[in-house]
This record gives C-alpha cells, structure tokens and sequence, in this order.
C-alpha cells in the first residue's frame, strides 16, 4: 500500500497522538449515564464555564449534539429555520424530521454564510392551525471554512428575541472561527441558546462533541442522549481526549489556517486549476477543475503518491489539520504541478 503522506479529505481524519493517547490512558474513569464519571463531569463543567453557560452534555457526534439540541428546543410540529447546505439540514440524514418529528425551513445562505434575517423572517409563520409553529434558527459556524461576520451574532439574536425563536449554532469548528477572528469562546457563544462543538475535527480527538447551554436545555438534552443511544458508560476515556486537545490544540488551528493558505496560494499558480487564496479564511481550500474529464485522474495521480483528497468533481474540497505539514503540502502542490505539465 502506498504510504499516506497527506490526508485532505477531512479534519476528521486525525488520529490521536502518543500524549492524547497518555492523557485517555491516565484518565479517571466511572459509569457516565449514572453521572460518575469524573472525567466526563470535569469537561462538561469545564467547557460550560469557558462558553459562559450553565451546562455542557457529552455526546459521541457531533450529528447527536446538533440533533439533541434541536430535539430539545423544539416539540413535534415545530420549525426550524436552517441554511439550503447547512449540515444539520443536509448532512444529518434528516435527523430532526425523522426522529424529531421536527419541520425543517431551509433557506439559501448568503455569499459570506449568514442567513439573511429579512429571508427568515419572511418565512416565518403566523400562528394559525394550518402551520408548524416557526421555533428555532440554527446557523452554523465556520460553514464550508467561512468564519460569519463578528456583528452577525447580536444581530440574528436580537431578531431571535423580537420573534420569539431560539438560536442554535452549529460550532462544529467554531474553535477555527475564534482562533481566527482572535476572540474568547464566549464572546460569541453568548449570543446563543446552544451551541455545539465538534473536538474531532481539527482538535484531533478520536470523538466528542460538546453541546452548551443552560441547565434546563441540558437536562433535556441528556434525556433524548439516553434515547437516541449516546449514553456511554466508562466515557471519560473519550473526555479525557477531548479534554487534551482542548488545552493543547486550539492555537494550532491558526497553523492549519497558514498551511490552507500555503496550498491555496501553490495551487492558484497551478494551470487547469482554479482557486481563490482570497476565499480561503480557514482550514479549507475549494479548488476548481477547468476541464471536469480531468478531476478523476488527477485525484488518481495524487493518490498513488499518497496524497488523499475526496471527490471527482468540478469542485475539490482540500482541508488542513492537524496531521498535514508543510512538506505535505508543497509535496501536493508540485504533484498538481507536474499533473498538469
Ligand atoms: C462534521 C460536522 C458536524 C458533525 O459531524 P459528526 O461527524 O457527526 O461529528 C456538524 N456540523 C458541521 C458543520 C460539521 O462539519
């Protein structure tokens, strides 16, 4: 088999290192659904006071965090309002209307990934027997890499307040959006009611996700867990992986960004390829293809020299974590070189 030497399909694909490894290995452990696990109750506790809210809930996914959240803001016969290709409408398998009996309202997103408030607005439904009941907005946050605009938050909570809606965010790599906007967790979990976080994307735990909120949003939280099958027992193997990636991975996101960046300016200079280094805001790096019959074979040439990427389409997705380097990536950029030559 051909040695991997970089992996752009996902930040998913991390694996965890020897000291992540120490970390679950030394951890303390208990029986999580009776709420014994102390290292479990140490993260919750820990994340809930760095988000500045009441509570945090464990769960394995980030696709559960997302849907215990919206399970939990909203009863059967209710709307959620989400973006067209946002990943708790179009990535979740429909998990809010199949198991939470819970409508959803997509509409388009904008240019810089906000939802535009007059759109939902105009969505919104009047209270009348003919109608699901308009609950909730969940937006997502970094989406396809894009961080939303600093201003954004207060604006879509307010609206949220004028119309009687919760807000949900969808943090699965919101730790990339404050690393780089430069800005504490809280300063835009505040402006939410949940907020979810994946650790095992570019933090590079094995799994976890981390939903927050208040007491009573958890609480309820952590019953559809228990139904949907997340209540792990001894889990504080897991929450002591995400407990380290939290205290030593976060700045390197800002490294990931810098290797994006690295690869986008490489490949903007590479004919029959397009890309955009102005676009790339984070760890993802969208490049098009210009002759489409071409795009299965580059991604076969790269992959006999060990460079992974998904796709085979007009569009390749390349994303940076934790587990690509520099040489990686230049290693990339000539093989796209020497492709198209
Ligand atoms: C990855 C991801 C999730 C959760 O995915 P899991 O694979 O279930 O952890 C949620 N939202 C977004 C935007 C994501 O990228």
């Amino acid at each position: 088999m051909t040695e991997i030497i970089a992996d752009f399909r996902s930040d998913t694909v991390t694996r965890p290192s020897a000291p992540m490894l120490q970390a679950m290995l030394a951890a303390e452990l208990g029986d999580d659904v009776y709420g014994d696990d102390p290292t479990v109750n140490h993260l919750e506790g820990w994340i809930a006071a760095s988000a500045g809210k009441e509570a945090a809930l464990l769960c394995p996914s980030g696709t559960q965090s997302n849907l215990v959240a919206l399970m939990a803001h909203c009863q059967r016969g209710d709307e959620y309002i989400v973006g067209q290709e946002a990943h708790t409408y179009k990535y979740e398998a429909g998990g809010g209307a199949v198991l939470g009996s819970i409508q959803p309202q997509p509409i388009e997103f904008e240019a810089d990934s906000t939802l535009d408030l007059d759109k939902v607005k105009a969505k919104l439904k009047a209270k009348d027997s003919h109608f699901a009941r308009s609950r909730l907005l969940c937006l997502e946050n970094t989406r396809g890499g894009d961080v939303l605009p600093l201003d954004y938050h207060a604006r879509a909570a307010n609206f949220c307040a004028e119309h009687g809606l919760a807000l949900h965010l969808d943090g699965a790599r919101l730790f990339n959006a404050i690393q780089k906007q430069d800005v504490a967790l809280a300063d835009i979990t505040q402006h939410y009611d949940s907020v979810s976080l994946c650790i095992s994307k570019g933090l590079g735990a094995p799994a976890g996700s981390l939903l927050v909120g208040s007491q009573a949003l958890i609480d309820d939280a952590r019953r559809w867990r228990k139904m949907l099958g997340g209540g792990m027992r001894q889990a504080g193997l897991f929450a002591a992986a995400c407990q380290y990636a939290l205290e030593h991975n976060v700045d390197g996101l800002l490294l990931d960004h810098d290797h994006a960046q690295r690869l986008a300016q490489g490949l903007a200079v590479v004919p029959g390829i397009r890309c955009d280094p102005a676009a790339v805001q984070t760890n993802m790096v969208f490049i098009g293809i210009e002759d489409p019959a071409q795009s299965a074979p580059l991604t076969a040439y790269l992959a006999a020299q060990g460079i992974v990427v998904s796709g085979g389409g007009r569009t390749i997705r390349l994303v940076t974590h934790l587990d690509i380097d520099p040489a990686g990536v230049d290693r990339t950029i000539e093989a796209c070189a020497a492709f198209f030559a």
